[in-house]
């Protein structure tokens, strides 16, 4: 019987040493070493594995990617030093001059100037459609689609896209499937199950968990992973050893944190439901999310990130976040720490008006990534907020 996550993400690891270490070692080095010149031609050549220079493999690493890539169900990966790293190799490595993208419209910021910006100056294109008209993105497909990208549940709107669905869409016009799972992490949902074949992490974020370090991943299909390893192998955006070994410890704990994240975010979208101050509050394990029928399909929880739109739009939003006593006011996401993010000024702060209107980011959105601190300590700082602002 094929073990379950918890188990996994403790019990796959790098073999002993001779040591008998119970804690697999940290291998701070830059290349390693051949036994002769026959082996060290044959390392090159792909003709046997094993390490030869840490911009390509390093033991931890190799750790960190294994994990990733059985824990999202796929065969093979490769770790970065971001996830925008990931996410710009996975589209360097795959995508060509005269290419085209079809990705959702609700993106993280960074993923947007790369295709608006960096891409495009390639002459890769890129369409965006909106997540709940799915009618628009088979029409959109072109004949030199090569990939679709989308985020799900996306950032900030919570958005979903039914995975099942699209699996089938992409079947059906043979383009390659790439899901930025970073919101959901592998414990709450597995798109390779669906007919994702590249599945893209900042380990930034849930992964390590813990506001640390930075890092990404891309797990999938072996075919397109020999073709984004050697894009990476030659323009060097590796993951460092010290950042794997973390990032592989992390994941030993994934599973009970994500528990955590998600009674504390659930309790926390229930308590600000009830609140007059709150116009809307999104949470995909609410009832009253417009997909909360999908949530539930494909979602094993409703994640760790809420999002609610305080009255009295930006004014409001200002001084809420600015009484915030316990809580972080950051724009980072994925931590121990609650953080408490205003979108429209910060991290979505380079779309235009027009554009931030269009994935329902306005000005009194407020985004909370719900932390591991006691429910009632985070609840009762966004009480004395609220009054405080009004
Ligand atoms: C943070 C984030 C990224 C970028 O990851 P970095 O590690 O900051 O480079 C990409 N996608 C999503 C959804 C994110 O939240």
């Amino acid at each position: 019987m094929e073990k379950h996550f918890e188990t996994r993400s403790i019990r796959i690891q790098n073999k002993q040493t001779e040591n008998r270490e119970h804690s697999v070692p940290l291998y701070l080095t830059s290349s390693f070493t051949f036994e002769n010149t026959e082996q060290g031609r044959a390392l090159f050549a792909d003709e046997v594995e094993g390490n030869i220079y840490s911009r390509f493999s390093n033991p931890n690493t190799s750790e960190f990617v294994e994990k990733m890539a059985q824990l999202e169900h796929t065969e093979d990966g490769f770790a970065f030093a971001t996830g925008m790293a990931a996410i710009f190799s996975g589209f360097g490595a795959l995508l060509q001059s005269g290419d085209h993208v079809l990705a959702c419209r609700s993106l993280f910021g960074s993923t947007h100037q790369l295709l608006t910006k960096v891409l495009a100056k390639w002459g890769i294109t890129h369409t965006y459609v909106d997540a709940e008209k799915p009618d628009e993105w088979e029409k959109a497909i072109q004949k030199n689609t090569k990939m679709i990208f989308v985020e799900t549940p996306s950032n900030p709107g919570l958005e979903l896209i039914d995975l099942e669905w699209l699996g089938k869409l992409k079947k059906k016009h043979n383009v390659v499937l790439n899901v930025d799972n970073c919101f959901a992490t592998p414990y709450l949902q597995t798109p390779a199950d669906f007919g994702a074949d590249l599945i893209t992490h900042s380990a930034t974020k849930f992964i390590d968990g813990q506001g640390r370090v930075l890092g990404g991943v891309i797990v999938g299909r072996k075919d397109l992973m020999k073709e984004i390893r050697f894009f990476a192998r030659h323009t060097g955006p590796a993951l460092s050893p010290f950042n794997a070994w973390l990032l592989s410890k992390s994941l030993e704990t994934l599973a009970v944190r994500m528990e955590r994240h998600c009674e504390n975010a659930f309790a926390l979208a229930q308590y600000l439901e009830k609140q007059s101050a709150v116009e809307k509050v999104k949470y995909p394990f609410l009832p009253s999310h417009p997909q909360y029928v999908l949530a539930k399909k494909q979602m094993k929880r409703g994640g760790g990130i809420v999002t609610f739109v305080v009255e009295g739009g930006f004014e409001r939003a200002k001084r809420f976040i600015d009484a915030i006593e316990l809580l972080s006011i950051t724009a980072n996401l994925g931590d121990t720490r609650t953080t408490v993010t205003h979108p429209a000024s910060t991290t979505h702060a380079k779309l235009t008006e027009e554009e931030r209107r269009h994935v329902g980011i306005v000005p009194g959105l407020i985004r909370i990534s719900v932390g591991l601190e006691h429910i009632d300590d985070i609840i009762a700082d966004i009480e004395q907020a609220l009054k405080k602002s009004k």
